[in-house]
């Protein structure tokens, strides 16, 4: 007989959802997972009295009101918006692309002539149809945006060039023609006050978490104690590789705690030169307008993935999405384990989609139960 109706496998946003709507109709839930700590990516550890974003910067934003009402039910957040600053061989740049980055650039001061000024260089450029990020990047605003602020981020963070990679990544960025340095055009926006630890614990609040359990390292055992898996891993792990590795870009954080006040005036601060090895610099206080008397900041260095490392973003071209295609044709036909989350459905996701897709999954396993008690 198992003793849990679920085992969830990884503690991250998706499975925390998943866990607590599970728990609210009754259900005997265990969550693993194999780190120290439950929460996945957007685990902070406080130093100082400051909420330190161990895994790299996490602004919570979405247009959706059910879910923003849903993350509210759990913990309030603050006014934070994001408006990070870009460096370029020494100039400061706003971002995302609007009038105040256009002014820095070429002291334009109407939309018209930043429109004027963008068209005269996509037009020489003679792209219909952007295949790829560098075509879309060049075909929304042109030459010299591309050069100085787009081509040497991308290609570190990505480690491949800009004509390799999917379009759509490109298109998380806004272009506005208005003053206004807001990185995300959503209707809501902010960080949880008390950090993203205290929204964990409350959807994990009352549900059994075993912390530094690998999956793999027992699956027979583990896989005995529940009815289902739900299972928030990689999906070509799950598999053993059978059809190959699908690719994922790694990073690698240098945090530091400084005794001074403020060390940069904005929590992100991007360095688009290739030269500069990081991505950039977070000043974590600044996402909760922390007053302590020092700081913490943290260097992101993209970093080449290999086995065993962090994958943190899937790389989502035609040959990885293939691969992937093959595991998924596996996962849909599982009886017993539903597949969700970044790592499983290998998706650039946010964490405002990761908990909508971990709601409507959610759904559709409880409308099975639902029609199973029938
Ligand atoms: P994860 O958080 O990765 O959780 C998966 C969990 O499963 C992990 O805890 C892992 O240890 C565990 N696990 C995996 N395999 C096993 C196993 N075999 N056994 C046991 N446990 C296992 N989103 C935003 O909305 N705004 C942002 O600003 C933002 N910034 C980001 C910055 C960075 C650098 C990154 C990488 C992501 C960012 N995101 C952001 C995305 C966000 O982190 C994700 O959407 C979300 O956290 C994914 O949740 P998840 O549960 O799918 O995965
Ligand atoms: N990007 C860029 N310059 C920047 C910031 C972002 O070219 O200063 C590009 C880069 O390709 C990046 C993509 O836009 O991968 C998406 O950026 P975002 O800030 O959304 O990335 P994330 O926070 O998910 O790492």
């Amino acid at each position: 007989m198992e003793k849990y109706d679920l085992l969830v496998v990884g503690s991250g946003l998706f499975g925390a959802v998943f866990a607590h709507e599970a728990k609210k109709i009754g259900k005997k839930v265990l969550v693993i997972d194999r780190r120290m700590h439950a929460g996945g990516n957007v685990f902070c550890e406080e130093v100082d009295g400051i909420n330190v974003h161990k895994y790299g910067a996490h602004i919570f934003h979405t247009n959706d009101k059910k879910i923003w009402d849903y993350v509210n039910s759990f913990v309030e957040f603050n006014r934070y918006t994001n408006s990070p600053v870009a460096v370029y061989k020494n100039e400061l740049y706003n971002l995302p692309f609007n009038m105040n980055t256009f002014y820095q650039l070429w002291k334009v001061k109407t939309p018209e002539e930043a429109k004027a000024r963008i068209e005269e260089q996509v037009k020489s450029l003679n792209i219909t149809e952007p295949r790829n990020l560098e075509e879309q990047a060049l075909s929304l605003v042109g030459t010299d945006i591309y050069e100085k602020l787009i081509k040497g981020y991308t290609e570190k963070q990505w480690g491949r060039s800009a004509r390799e990679l999917p379009a759509f990544i490109i298109k998380r960025l806004p272009v506005r023609f208005t003053f206004d340095n807001n990185y995300f055009n959503d209707k809501y926006q902010g960080i949880p006050i008390g950090g993203y630890n205290k929204l964990v614990e409350k959807l994990l609040e009352g549900i059994e978490v075993r912390l530094n359990v690998d999956f793999f390292s027992d699956r027979e055992e583990l896989s005995k104690l529940a009815e289902k898996i739900v299972f928030t891993g990689q999906l070509d792990e799950y598999y053993d590789y059978r059809f190959g590795e699908l690719e994922y870009r790694s990073l690698r954080f240098e945090h530091r705690h400084l005794n001074q006040q403020n060390y940069q005036g904005n929590a992100v601060v991007n360095y688009t030169e290739r030269e500069i090895p990081f991505t950039r610099i977070i000043e974590h206080k600044h996402f909760e307008f922390g007053q302590q008397p020092t700081t913490v900041v943290t260097e992101e260095y993209p970093e080449e993935w290999t086995k065993g490392a962090e994958p943190y973003y899937p790389i989502n071209d035609e040959r990885n999405q293939r691969i992937y295609k093959q595991y998924r044709d596996l996962a849909d036909n599982e009886e017993h384990v539903i597949f969700g989350g970044r790592l499983a459905e290998y998706r650039y996701y946010d964490m405002h989609q990761v908990i909508g897709s971990a709601l409507t999954i959610f759904n559709k396993y409880k409308a099975m139960q639902d029609d199973s008690s029938l």
